[in-house]
């Protein structure tokens, strides 16, 4: 597992970390398998989707924000409530397939850290998982712990 390190750039903002996400694919030396990554905040979340349009970016922001609005009135008093339910509708973690040594995104998608209750440092765990090739032996597989009786 690794920890990517990041600042990010305002209050709520998407910042790409696909390059980030791929620098630490590379790193894990797997080929073909699974990558995770979770965000372990509760007021920030990880999105897939399009990099090519900042648009598509700025319309996911806006109609969040029309939905759940920073400036209602809310339970919890931290001010910040707005920004854990923002967090909740889009999740903590996200899995895409590694092919190549590479992240298998389709030709428009990028990985994006949402913030919703920035600027702050945040951090973004990969876990990359090798996935056992068609022709391994099951003896390749790590062995399964047994429970105790
Ligand atoms: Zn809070």
């Amino acid at each position: 597992m690794e920890r990517i390190r990041l600042r990010t750039q305002s209050a709520q903002c998407l910042e790409d970390v696909t390059e980030q996400v791929n620098d630490a694919v590379r790193r894990s030396g797997v080929e073909d398998g699974v990558c995770h990554l979770f965000v372990p905040h509760t007021t920030a979340g990880l999105v897939i989707n399009e990099n090519a349009d900042p648009d598509v970016g700025r319309d996911l922001l806006e109609k969040l924000e029309a939905l759940v609005p920073s400036d209602a009135s809310y339970h919890h008093l931290e001010g910040n409530a707005h920004a854990h339910i923002k967090s909740t509708l889009i999740g903590q973690s996200a899995a895409a397939p590694v092919a190549g040594g590479r992240l298998a995104l389709g030709r428009w998608q990028a990985v994006f850290f949402a913030e919703f209750d920035g600027p702050r440092e945040r951090e973004v765990l990969v876990t990359v998982a090798a996935a056992r090739p068609a022709d391994a032996p099951a003896e390749a597989l790590p062995k399964q712990r047994r429970a105790d009786p």
